[in-house]
């Protein structure tokens, strides 16, 4: 193993449309501004009605090619100038050795100008993982192996979002994936336009005693309104309830933990372990929910290790992109205690593999680890009819 730099980092914007918005056709009340945004009524937050992401390659100096991704949901060109003019003049040069080190450097650069998460955080996730993805290329092994040791080489899945204009929709596509061997389903509440308690109780009539269902609530409540509909959806035996209170209401949550007969699932838009420690610091939450988009490879194991030895479970989110991210989550998954289920974005996992030179699959309830070295991903030739050059 040769020593490597940093030598050249690049960004890319990566958009594919859609025939049907992310989480479902838009309902009452809602419109596509002029830049392609849709702000759901149910959670007051801004959606795009493309699938996008950042793309980062960086290049090291004996010519070895790392990728990373993270979120280019919204102002996508805000991430690629972060990356371009301030975290990557810091990066050329650096070995990818010291990838955990780089990760603590880059976040120390902006941290007292309170860049604690959003789009500064996200651009050094995307570096992070393209550097744990050279450092492993760099030994010609998987990624996995530089990470710990792999407890599991498939990693069990859940299905995210029903995403169909009406319950009925919903309930006959939820009876049709479970026909197709699906055993675990997670409700999108900002679209449950026909009642949240509604939608979960036809759910699990549908679906049966035995499968595993998740409401998520995507931060649409206070604490005094979550208790509520965890009293009501209690007899529905739901895995979790996920994302009940806004991000910011920490005690809330730990409040809502302590009256609540469902287990609360939480972390999805945190960034780094310094926000995870706030919560599991107060009991506040069963499963926790890194997403390596956020994270990185390198918080995502601190928060991921943090979680577990608080007796707290690891359920990865899995956001949306060409799927780079989720190759990490992946590697990552594959050697942490205690992982229950990692989302799957079934409306586009198909369509991501596609566009990457990777093994990776999902299969029976399962994602399938990739094998080759490093991320065992990378962009092919269909990726690029998608993917801008930015930077
Ligand atoms: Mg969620």
């Amino acid at each position: 193993m040769s020593a490597m730099r940093v030598a050249n980092v690049e960004t890319f914007i990566f958009t594919v449309p859609r025939d049907t918005p992310y989480l479902g056709p838009l309902g009452p009340g809602e419109r596509v501004n002029s830049r392609g945004y849709v702000v759901r009524k149910g959670n007051g937050t801004i959606y795009p009605t493309v699938d996008r992401s950042v793309v980062v390659r960086v290049t090291a100096d004996d010519g070895t090619v790392g990728w990373g991704e993270t979120y280019g949901i919204c102002a996508p060109r805000a991430v690629c100038e972060i990356i371009n003019d301030l975290l990557a003049p810091e990066l050329i040069g650096r070995d990818p050795e010291d990838v955990e080190r780089i990760w603590d450097d880059l976040y120390g650069l902006m941290r007292v100008r309170g860049c604690f998460g959003g789009f500064n955080v996200d651009a050094i996730a995307a570096l992070d993982i393209a550097l744990w993805d050279l450092r492993a290329k760099g030994r010609g092994v998987p990624l996995w192996q530089l990470l710990g040791d792999r407890r599991r080489e498939r990693i069990p899945g859940y299905l995210s979002g029903l995403p169909a204009g009406s319950l009925d929709e919903r309930v006959a596509m939820a009876r049709k994936l479970q026909a197709e061997g699906h055993d675990a389903f997670k409700i999108h509440t900002v679209v449950s336009f026909d009642g949240i308690v509604e939608e979960a109780t036809a759910l699990r009539e549908a679906l049966g005693p035995d499968a595993a269902l998740m409401v998520d609530l995507h931060w649409k409540f206070d604490v005094a309104q979550a208790l509520d509909i965890a009293r009501q959806l209690a007899p529905l035996h739901l895995q979790f309830i996920e994302a009940p209170l806004k991000p910011e209401d920490v005690s809330g949550l730990a409040e809502l933990a302590r009256g609540s007969a469902i287990p609360l699932a939480a972390g999805e838009e945190w960034h780094t372990e310094y926000e995870a420690r706030l919560r599991l610091d107060r009991d506040a939450i069963a499963y926790i929910q890194p997403e390596m988009g956020h994270t990185g490879i390198t918080q995502f194991l601190r928060i991921a290790r943090m979680a577990n030895a608080r007796g707290v479970v690891v359920a990865p989110h899995a956001t949306i992109g060409v799927g780079l991210f989720l190759a990490a989550s992946l590697h990552a998954s594959s050697v942490i205690d205690e992982v229950w289920r990692h989302e799957w974005q079934h409306s586009i996992f198909g369509r991501s593999v596609r566009m990457l030179d990777t093994d990776m699959a999902y299969a029976d309830n399962q994602y399938v680890l990739p094998t080759g070295a490093g991320l065992g991903a990378a962009p092919n030739e269909r990726f690029w009819e998608y993917a801008e050059f930015v930077g």
